[in-house]
């Protein structure tokens, strides 16, 4: 599957591990302001991407400007690993909250190519073991799971050429659709 045809609005969650190219796929797939991430969300609280202790405000920003974005009809991008249920369980109520589409975008890809992307970083690289620890958690995630969490679409992408395949085509709302029967005139 190399063309997802993304309802729009929808809410995107990306799924993977430190290092596996999210960042990368949002920049390449959507539009700067579609995307929110934690990263940067971190650095604004802090001034360091790194700085885990800024993650609490981080998130409580992110989850708010998913529902403020949501509520505006806007296409809104999780650049975050997501790699818990629990992490992704209030993303999924805010969509569901908006009755915006959920789709998910694994990025499942072989462990030497992550490991390699970290250490080769420029901004940050992140701690091998902590990288290992997202790579036994992306493992356990599949399209199974994650709809039976409520994401209406799965996208799994398992190799380096799975991700340069990948096309979205988006599908705006449908026009509202004209009342099926004409008022009756007849008195
Ligand atoms: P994230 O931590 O999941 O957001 O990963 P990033 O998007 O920051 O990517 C991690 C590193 O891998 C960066 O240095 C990227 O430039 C590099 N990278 C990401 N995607 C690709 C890709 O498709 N091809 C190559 N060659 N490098 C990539
Ligand atoms: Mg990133």
């Amino acid at each position: 599957m190399s063309t997802l045809i993304l309802p729009d609005p929808s809410l995107v969650v990306l799924v993977g591990a430190a290092g596996s190219g999210k960042s990368t796929l949002a920049a390449q797939l959507f539009a700067p302001d579609e995307i929110v991430s934690s990263d940067a969300l971190r650095a604004a609280v802090s001034g360091s991407e790194a700085d885990q202790s800024a993650s609490r405000v981080a998130f409580r920003i992110l989850h708010r400007t998913i529902e403020r974005r949501l509520a505006e009809r806007a296409t809104t991008v999780v650049d975050a690993t997501n790699l818990k249920p629990e992490y992704r369980r209030p993303l999924l109520a805010r969509g569901r909250a908006a009755a915006t589409p959920i789709v998910a975008i694994v990025l499942d890809l072989p462990s030497d190519v992550v490991m390699a992307r970290n250490a080769a970083r420029l901004a940050r690289v992140v701690d091998p073991a902590v990288v290992e620890r997202h790579l036994e958690s992306v493992r356990t995630v599949d399209s199974g799971r994650l709809a039976a969490e409520g994401f209406d679409h799965v996208v799994m992408l398992r190799s380096v050429a799975d991700v340069a395949r990948l096309r979205i085509e988006r599908r705006g709302p449908a026009r509202p659709r004209e009342p099926a029967l004409t008022p009756d005139k007849r008195r």
